[in-house]
C-alpha cells in the first residue's frame, strides 16, 4: 500500500515538474521572441525614417548657373573647383549635399539614361594643380543606383581638404562645382553646439525620460530652423545622439570662421538648490561681444519664461570656450535637478518659445 502511494506521488511530482518547466520555457520563449521582434521592428522604423529624411534632403535641386563665355566662367570660378565632363545630352537635375562633418561633398545626378560619367571624367582643381579622378583613389567614390522616382541616379562622393560653400556652374561640356570659403559666400556663419551626446549623457533630469543631451539636441535643431535665413549658414556640431569630441566641435567653428559659437546645455546641482538660466562666455578678445549676446539672451529669456536669471560667468576653464577664436556663449537653459525647471522644459511649447527668444536676440545682435 505504502509502496503504491509512493509510486503515485513520484509520478505526480514528476509530471508537475515537467509541466512547470514547459510553462517557464514557454514564457521565456515568448519574452525572447517579443524582445527580438520589437528590436527588429524598431530598427526597420529607424531605417525607413532615415531613408525618408535623406531622400527629402537629396531631392532638393541645387540651382545651376549656365555660363557660356569662357572668360566670365574663369572669373566666377575660384582657384578650387571640381570639373565634371558631362558626357550626356540635355539638362539633368543635380543636387549637392554638404557633408561638412566628414569633410565630404556629395553630388547627385538624377534621371540619367546611361552610366556615362566615370572617374576619368572628373577633375579636382586646386590652385592650378589638376588631379584626375582616376588618381584620387578612395577620395572619390561613384555609385550608380536605380530608383523608382529619379531613374538612374549617380552619387559622386568627394573628400575635400577643407569645408567649403558650393556653387554650381555649367557650360556646354562641363558641370563645375565651385568650392569657396564659407566666409566669402555667407553674410553670417554660426556654429550651434548641442552639448554632450552618445555615451556622454550630461546631467540626468530628476524626472522624465530625457537626459541633458536630449534637451540640448532638441534646442539645437529648433534654433537651426529659427535661424535659417538667406545668406546665413548654420553648422551643427551634431545632428544625432552621437559622441562628438570637444576638439572636433572647436575645430569646426575655427575652420569655418564662425561669427558666433553657441553651445546649448542644461544645468544641474547636487544640493537641489539651483534653478534658472545662466551663461558662460569667452575670455578672448571677443569677450565684450560674447557678453552682450549672452546678456540680451538671458534678460529676454528670463522675462519670457519666468525662469530666474543667474547671470553671466567667465568660462575660462571650459575647453570649448578656451579654444574657440570667435565670440563664444554657453547657455545653461535651466536646472535638470530642479523639478520646476524640468516641468517647464519638458513642454514642447516652452522649448519652442525659448528658442524663438534666443533666435530673435541673436539675429538682432549680429545684424545691428
Ligand atoms: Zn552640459
Amino acid at each position: 500500500m505504502n509502496h503504491r502511494f509512493l509510486k503515485q506521488l513520484v509520478w505526480q511530482v514528476g509530471i508537475s515538474f515537467v509541466l512547470m518547466c514547459c510553462l517557464t520555457f514557454g514564457i521565456y520563449y515568448q519574452d525572447l521572441k517579443g524582445k527580438k521582434m520589437s528590436k527588429y521592428t524598431e530598427k526597420n522604423v529607424m531605417c525607413a525614417e532615415h531613408n525618408g529624411n535623406e531622400k527629402k534632403e537629396i531631392q532638393q535641386e541645387t540651382p545651376i548657373h549656365k555660363i557660356e563665355k569662357k572668360e566670365v566662367l574663369q572669373k566666377k570660378l575660384g582657384n578650387t573647383y571640381i570639373a565634371i565632363k558631362k558626357n550626356y545630352a540635355g539638362i539633368l537635375p543635380i543636387s549637392i549635399r554638404d557633408c561638412y562633418e566628414e569633410h565630404k561633398v556629395e553630388i547627385y545626378f538624377y534621371h540619367m539614361t546611361q552610366e556615362t560619367i566615370q572617374k576619368k571624367q572628373i577633375t579636382f582643381v586646386k590652385k592650378d594643380k589638376k588631379q584626375n579622378g582616376e588618381k584620387m583613389g578612395e577620395q572619390l567614390e561613384l555609385a550608380y543606383t536605380k530608383t523608382a522616382h529619379e531613374g538612374l541616379q549617380l552619387r559622386l562622393s568627394i573628400t575635400v581638404p577643407q569645408i567649403y560653400a558650393y556653387e554650381l556652374y555649367e557650360d556646354q561640356k562641363y558641370i563645375y562645382v565651385n568650392c569657396r570659403a564659407p566666409k566669402e559666400v555667407y553674410s553670417h556663419i554660426l556654429v550651434l553646439d548641442a552639448g554632450h551626446g552618445g555615451k556622454d549623457s550630461g546631467s540626468n533630469a530628476c524626472k522624465g525620460k530625457w537626459q541633458e543631451k536630449d534637451y540640448n539636441l532638441d534646442f539645437e535643431k529648433r534654433l537651426a530652423e529659427t535661424l535659417h535665413l538667406p545668406d546665413w549658414k548654420i553648422y551643427l556640431t551634431r545632428t544625432d545622439d552621437e559622441r562628438v569630441f570637444l576638439k572636433q566641435r572647436v575645430h569646426l567653428a575655427n575652420e569655418v570662421g564662425a561669427d558666433l559659437f553657441l553651445s546649448l546645455h542644461c544645468n544641474s546641482s547636487d544640493c537641489d538648490e539651483g534653478t534658472g538660466l545662466e551663461a558662460l562666455v569667452s575670455y578672448n578678445e571677443n569677450k565684450e561681444q560674447a557678453k552682450r549676446i549672452a546678456k540680451s539672451c538671458l534678460t529676454a529669456l528670463s522675462q519670457e519664461t519666468g525662469l530666474s536669471n543667474r547671470g553671466i560667468h567667465g568660462g575660462e576653464s571650459i575647453y570649448i570656450i578656451r579654444n574657440t577664436t570667435m565670440p563664444t556663449v554657453l547657455l545653461e537653459l535651466g536646472f535638470l535637478s530642479d523639478p520646476g525647471d524640468v516641468d517647464y522644459l519638458s513642454q514642447e511649447d516652452n522649448r519652442e518659445k525659448m528658442v524663438e527668444v534666443i533666435g530673435k536676440n541673436i539675429r538682432e545682435m549680429l545684424t545691428e
